[in-house]
């Protein structure tokens, strides 16, 4: 039982995305975590079925890192990022490079995804101004994207909620294409829907309109992830990148999620054979241990930027933490445990069972879509009457007072694992959530 001397004086945090009253009527706190094991204040151990939020995909505790983090601390703790640097930051680049597509191989670091994305933003209008195209600032994004939080993410992003109380201050000129989830077509697909490639011709629309001349980029997450594990139809992703390479526009794909094995590859650029000209990175860069993040560039659109400056700083934008030295100990070390333990490969060898646990919930009470693609899956319920999230914030709850964590927006619920997870944990995950279904009215 937790003791009182375990939970803090809860009123001076204020939580991001959480109904805060809610919380702290029934704090949900975790103390330790260890493998594929989170253990709450009161001693419960809780199966991770989503690598914290979406991140740890090495697993917790992992010792390399940690001891890579406190070697950092003690030698050197922090450096300057503009105009100074430390080796380990051009390390850390050369690494992640070695895991992206042929080509893409200039690193901006940044400290989270919301980061990367409005780094992004801004890498593609700075592209077209280099090449004297500085009307091209039009951005196009997609409904149901999430590109975290910043106005340029929340601008290109597709999600109302996020939006509404903003809308005054989003970015000017800004498109979105339809999303690709369609319940009536595409109910309980394993892997790739068949139906949906034509709805990247929307983006032609979206051209015609403004011109080609007037537009810098597109944005969208190969698969979308916070919005309820959207898998991208067959040839939709090929279709985008002909269109935009058509008209010269860039794409900008947002890895957040994908990047670093989620779907078995290195990225779901490599995992689908298409290559964007940019590309968001954070969470699994640094498996969550130190807060990281990066753009991935593709080698002209970043000697383009710099061609066009004279002997000065080539583009005006940076953090303090860019390239931190813990940060960059962390990815070094996290990228080194993927590559050694072949994290992505077993993630792939995995997904066949991880599909077949998945869709034997297809029959389960309440559910109306199973989908998946590598290691994470979406399993979307019939909401409530009146009550629409209240199902699944209900099944969330249950599996977690039962040691399975998960996650759920709306009335989905997603599972994404560490890659190091067993079958039997994979069995138990779904078995679980079958049973709590069968339990929840
Ligand atoms: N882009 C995508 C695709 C994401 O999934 C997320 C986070 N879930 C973000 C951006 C934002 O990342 P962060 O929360 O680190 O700012």
């Amino acid at each position: 039982m937790t003791s009182p001397a375990d939970i803090p004086d809860l009123s001076n945090l204020w939580m991001p995305f959480t109904a805060n009253r809610q919380f702290k009527e029934q704090p949900r706190l975790l103390a330790k975590a260890r493998g594929m094991y989170y253990t709450t204040v009161d001693g419960k151990q809780v199966l991770d079925g989503t690598a914290g939020l979406w991140c740890v995909n090495a697993g917790h505790g992992r010792s390399e890192i940690i001891d890579a983090i406190s070697r950092q601390a003690a030698e050197l703790d922090y450096a300057p990022s503009f105009q100074l640097g430390h080796s380990d930051s051009f390390r850390a680049a050369t690494a992640v490079t070695r895991m992206m597509p042929a080509g893409m191989d200039r690193i901006f670091f940044t400290n989270s995804g919301s980061e990367s994305v409005d780094t992004a933003l801004k890498i593609a209008l700075a592209y077209h101004r280099a090449r004297g195209e500085g009307q091209r600032t039009r951005l196009i994004g997609r409904e149901r994207g999430y590109h975290g939080v910043g106005f340029g993410g929340i601008s290109v992003g597709g999600i109302s909620p996020n939006r509404k109380a903003f809308s005054g201050a989003l970015l000017p000129g800004v498109d979105h294409l339809p999303h690709t989830h369609d319940l009536s077509r595409n109910a309980h697909t394993r892997g790739q829907p068949a139906w949906g490639e034509h709805l990247a011709d929307e983006l032609e629309r979206i051209v015609a309109l403004h011109d080609a001349s007037t537009i810098a980029a597109v944005i969208v997450e190969p698969l979308a992830g916070s919005t309820g594990v959207l898998v991208p139809p067959k040839g939709y992703l090929e279709k985008l990148r002909a269109i935009t390479e058509k008209h010269g526009i860039l794409l900008i794909f947002d890895e957040v999620i994908t990047a670093f094995g989620r779907l078995g590859a290195a990225t779901a650029s490599e995992y689908f054979g298409v290559t964007p000209d940019l590309m968001s990175l954070a969470k699994g860069i640094s498996n969550a241990s130190v807060p990281a993040g990066a753009v991935a560039v593709k080698r002209e659109v970043h000697d383009t930027i710099l061609g066009a400056a004279a002997n000065g700083i080539e583009f005006f934008h940076g953090y303090t933490y860019s390239a931190h030295p813990l940060a960059t100990a962390a990815i070094l070390a996290t990228l080194e445990i993927y590559e050694r333990e072949q994290l992505f490969q077993r993630a792939r060898a995995l997904s066949a069972k991880f599909e077949d646990a998945a869709h034997q919930l297809e029959e389960a009470r309440h559910v109306i879509d199973v989908r998946n693609l590598g290691m994470v899956a979406g399993i979307e319920l019939a909401p409530r009457d009146g009550a629409p999230g209240a199902r699944a914030a209900e099944v969330f709850r249950k599996c977690f007072d039962q040691g399975i964590m998960l996650r759920y927006t709306g009335d989905i619920l997603a599972i994404s694992p560490p890659l190091i997870i067993e079958e039997s944990q994979i069995e138990e995950i779904f078995g679980k959530i079958g049973a709590v279904l069968q339990a929840t009215a």
